[in-house]
């Protein structure tokens, strides 16, 4: 089976081009005409779509999702940026719980009752 290694033409392209002055509309477009190109094939007198370099060979067709791009656009933190995402996380969550209107216990976000006195909560 022969399939597109959509995750080595990205990797290709994003670390071959600068993408931070181009809009996502532009650099979409780019994109689509780099993987046109003309480009030599080695040691042949004839050119190809760079697309076509990306199409690979696979023998069992258990696993493609190696050669699939990362499209995951949910916001992961890593590294230094963790702790101060779990602080704004852990802020945001206080600036939006509030107290029992009885007995000023700290309630949570999803709380009706108030563990505490048992009052409705507001
Ligand atoms: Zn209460």
């Amino acid at each position: 089976m022969e399939i597109f290694n959509g995750r080595a033409a990205t990797e290709e392209y994003m670390s071959t081009h600068s993408l931070t002055f181009s809009t996502p509309e532009m650099t979409l477009k780019k994109f689509a005409l780099w993987l046109g190109d003309q480009v030599n094939v080695p040691g042949k007198n004839k050119t190809i779509p760079r697309l076509l370099t990306y199409i690979n060979d696979v023998n069992n067709q258990s696993d493609s999702s190696g050669f699939l791009p990362d499209t995951d656009e949910s916001f992961k933190p890593s590294g230094a940026v963790t702790d101060m995402f779990k602080e704004m996380t852990e802020v945001a969550q206080v600036k939006y719980s509030s107290n029992c209107h009885n007995c000023n216990y700290p309630l949570k976000t999803t709380s009706k009752f108030c563990p505490k006195c048992g009052s409705k909560r507001h």
